[in-house]
């Protein structure tokens, strides 16, 4: 629903029910499906409850997909890929669904200045369903609700989640904790590849791409991903024993797709042989409670009245070198307590 007059079309009709919503999604209906994460991504309590409901009720029909985290510098060419590969997947009969996790993310952006609309030929496909994120959230907000959106979006009979990031803050790391399989876009630069790779970015990615192998650029791809391999040679080997692979394609002329979806597909095979893939997912599942948890009982304390009126007494003492921190800290759980 990548369309802002589609959308607005939509919130003008009547709200449906957690029944009709249920129903609708189970019969793969866009509309519901868009109304269902519009409800999980609502902050009003009411909605919560609802959106908690239904979720309940979405459970037993999800899983069943291959969750594919894409993430890589603005105009590295995420949409490009993101509409080449999933135009490839419906080829196949795969029916494939886009979230995007950043405020900022090039699905929105598209949208947002009103330039073009990104990804124009996999929006018209009736097996995509392409959502941009909620813009003016938190990283953390949208984060939280792309990891429901998800289920929803099984539970709507999507075979692969694509999810797309734009490699700001925590968002990485956010996205790997709620995918299969890590994918990172980059293009050939200077020669020193690895130099202005944001810390801890390989040791999350099973593939690094390298995107717009074309024209005068094959050459340099070439190079870019024999250095890379290089350098993934001297990291440890991961859990799952996978060593992440290198490969370049051009999203734009469509060559090296297939190649890609077919290490994916060797990936999810070897995990699930040996049971990484799911004993991963319940891991992502276990970090992802505490994860809701610290940030409840942040919020919590943050908008705990109590701690509304002390804080800024202790902020003051601490201004002028009258507490430590940690006494400061106590003091104020005593408070929340
Ligand atoms: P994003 O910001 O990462 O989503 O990048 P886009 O998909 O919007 O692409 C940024 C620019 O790179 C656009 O002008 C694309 O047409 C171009 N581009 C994307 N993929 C390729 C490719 O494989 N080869 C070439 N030559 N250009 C590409």
């Amino acid at each position: 629903m990548i369309n802002p007059n589609t959308s607005k079309k939509i919130n003008k009709l009547p709200k449906p029910n957690n029944k009709q919503l249920l129903e609708g999604i189970l019969n793969s209906d866009r509309t519901a499906l868009s109304r269902a994460i519009t409800l999980v991504e609502s902050e009003l309590k009411k909605d919560r409850k609802n959106a908690n409901q239904l979720l309940q009720k979405c459970l037993p029909h999800s899983g069943n997909s291959i969750r594919i985290g894409i993430t890589g510098i603005p105009g590295v060419g995420k949409s490009t890929f993101i509409e080449a590969l999933g135009n490839h997947l419906i080829d196949f009969g795969k029916k494939v669904a886009v979230l995007a996790i950043d405020p900022s993310s090039s699905i929105n952006k598209g949208s947002i200045l009103g330039d073009k609309t990104r990804m124009e030929s996999l929006v018209k496909q009736n097996n995509a369903y392409i959502r941009p994120s909620a813009a003016g959230n938190s990283l953390g907000g949208v984060a939280k609700k792309t990891k429901e959106s998800i289920l929803l979006c099984e539970a709507a009979g999507y075979d692969v989640i694509l999810i797309e990031t734009v490699g700001i803050g925590q968002s990485e790391t956010l996205v790997h904790s709620m995918v299969d399989f890590f994918l990172l876009l980059k293009i050939a630069g200077s020669g020193d590849e690895l130099q202005g790779m944001k810390r801890g970015i390989i040791e999350m990615t099973d593939a690094i791409v390298i995107n717009k192998a074309d024209g005068d650029n094959v050459k340099n791809a070439q190079l870019a991903k024999k250095e890379f391999q290089k350098a993934l040679h001297l990291y440890p080997p991961k859990e799952n024993q996978w060593i992440p692979k290198v490969l370049t394609c051009s999203a734009i002329q469509n060559l090296g797709i297939e190649a890609i979806w077919e290490l994916i597909l060797e990936f999810i095979y070897l995990g699930k042989k040996t049971n990484y893939f799911n004993s991963n997912r319940i891991n992502q599942n276990k970090e992802w409670l505490n994860y809701l948890i610290s940030n409840q009982l942040l919020y919590e304390f943050e908008n705990n009245e109590q701690i509304l009126k002390n804080l800024p007494l202790y902020l003051e003492k601490i201004q002028n070198n009258e507490i430590t921190p940690f006494i400061a800290a106590e003091e104020l759980m005593q408070f929340f307590k």
